[in-house]
């Protein structure tokens, strides 16, 4: 019987990934597309309010390509900047390989389905506000924890 050739996130470092490898791990969460709130000792708390750019049921970035130049605080990841990022959710596939972690069972790339991201309660569907509902001192009250949501089910 033919071996099947362990996946290119098992094989290569996230440096020696290609574009379109490297693009394949996100998993479309959107996580990293809300809001979030630091504290005075560096903790980072996430609250539900979605960048304008974020459409709420695919949770992809209208405007992917321009990014950067449409919102002046989105960070386009690369592998150079991985170890600076801190706040990536525990589940981020960028976050996950770098600290030397497996892929997910309903990671996309494992499972071939984008919904699985959806049932596994990871991705941010049914959970976010648009940010123009939101005003800056009320940031605080749309706090979220990751944990709490999913044992709440959505
Ligand atoms: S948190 Fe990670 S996997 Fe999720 S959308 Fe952001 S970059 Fe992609
Ligand atoms: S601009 Fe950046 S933060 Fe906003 S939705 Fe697009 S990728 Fe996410």
């Amino acid at each position: 019987m033919l071996k099947e050739p362990a996946p290119f996130w098992k094989t290569k470092s996230l440096e020696e990934m290609t574009a379109q490898e490297w693009e394949s791990l996100c998993d479309g969460c959107g996580r990293c597309c809300l809001n979030k709130l630091e504290d005075d000792e560096g903790n980072v708390f996430y609250t539900n309010v979605a960048c304008r750019l974020l459409d709420d049921q695919s949770c992809l970035c209208k405007s992917y390509e321009k990014r950067s130049y449409l919102v002046k605080d989105c960070l386009v990841l690369t592998p150079e900047i991985l170890n600076r990022v801190s706040w990536l959710p525990e589940s981020c596939a960028y976050r996950l390989l770098n600290e030397g972690k497996a892929l997910p069972l309903w990671h996309p790339l494992i499972s071939n389905e984008a919904d699985t991201v959806y049932h596994a309660r990871i991705s941010v569907r049914g959970i976010v506000v648009p940010e123009k509902e939101v005003a800056e001192e009320e940031l605080e009250d749309h706090i979220i924890y990751w944990n709490q949501l999913d044992s709440q089910g959505r």
